[in-house]
């Protein structure tokens, strides 16, 4: 029997490659859960008395971090957590998913609220995704803007003072490539752990998730056995990314680490960039009053075009 190698007691079940450690299930779930008190820390993510909105999509990272969140915030008695999902309105899929938040709220003594696209935009992505399809823009381009929004809404409605996003090291290096075959660096600088504008309309986001591998969040949520929705969206075939996400673990298999190297890689990019960035210059969308860079907020621009 291979022992952990940090307990020496425990059998070991696995091996994290990178830094060669053997961990047993104890000794992975505690390594995972300090490193991200550690991010919580380092970028001063919260505040003792803060009021948490978690972004719970159901999915395997979304809710291993409520767990892990809910696990922290017990320690820090004026805090508040709340779970908010955001049902997009994808048949067949968000239903599922949305059971699961729901279940592993009521598991952990968290309240929830679920907010969708057809209460606040009349249309569920389904119906977008019929109305555009002979368009270039694809559903995920629509979806992201769209719930960038209803989890503002949902996170402003629960009197949040934070959003908490799952994002994992994973996610952040395959946007920084992402932007960077786009051709377009300057958004490195606005995917920071910490999102925070000065405007009151915006709450801010954090992602506490930011250095762990979408591997390890996935191995927390089937070692603590917890509810999760395993089917990917039906949507989800943005190419580039898949192929960025695929050459990435390939990357990692063969050069162990690489994914970690990439990210510090990216944190010295996004300080040069805010170095030297200019602050943005939000203004009033006239139509719904939210924060935007231009007259009409994007939301606002895919409602207009919808309608
Ligand atoms: Fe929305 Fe795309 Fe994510 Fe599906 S994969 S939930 S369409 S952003
Ligand atoms: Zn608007």
């Amino acid at each position: 029997m291979t022992k952990c190698s940090v307990c020496k007691r425990n059998k070991a079940f696995y091996v994290r490659v990178h830094s060669g450690e053997k961990l047993c299930r104890k000794c992975f779930l505690s390594s995972v859960e300090n490193k991200i008190r550690v991010t919580i820390g380092k970028h001063r993510m919260f505040d003792i008395n803060d009021r948490i909105a978690v972004a719970v999509s159901g999915g395997k990272d979304s809710v291993s971090l409520l767990h892990v969140l809910s696990k922290i915030e017990a320690d820090f008695p004026q805090s508040t957590l709340q779970a908010i999902t955001v049902d997009e309105g994808i048949k067949g899929y968000r239903d599922e998913a949305v059971k699961n938040a729901e279940e592993n709220c009521s598991q952990l003594g968290v309240k929830h609220l679920t907010v969708s696209f057809k209460e606040l935009f009349g249309y569920t992505l389904d119906e977008i995704v019929k109305k555009t399809c002979n368009e270039k823009m694809t559903p995920c381009s629509y979806c992201g803007v769209l719930r960038r929004r209803a989890l503002n809404v949902a996170a402003k409605q629960v009197e949040a003072y934070k959003i908490a996003t799952a994002h994992t090291l994973d996610d952040e290096i395959q946007t920084f490539l992402l932007n960077i075959v786009h051709g377009d660096p300057s958004r490195i600088a606005r995917s920071n752990p910490v999102f925070s504008s000065k405007h009151s309309r915006l709450v801010p986001r954090v992602k506490p998730f930011c250095e762990i591998t979408e591997r390890e969040s996935a191995l927390y949520a089937f070692t603590i056995r917890i509810p999760f929705q395993e089917m990917p969206c039906p949507y989800a075939g943005e190419a580039l990314r898949n192929d960025i996400r695929n050459t990435l673990n390939r990357l990692e298999e063969k050069h162990p680490s690489m994914k970690y190297t990439i990210y510090r890689s990216m944190e010295k990019v996004q300080h040069a960039f805010e170095a030297t960035a200019e602050e943005t210059i939000l203004k009033e969308c006239r139509e719904c009053g939210e924060p935007t860079t231009t007259n009409l907020c994007r939301t606002c621009q895919i409602l207009q075009k919808l309608a």
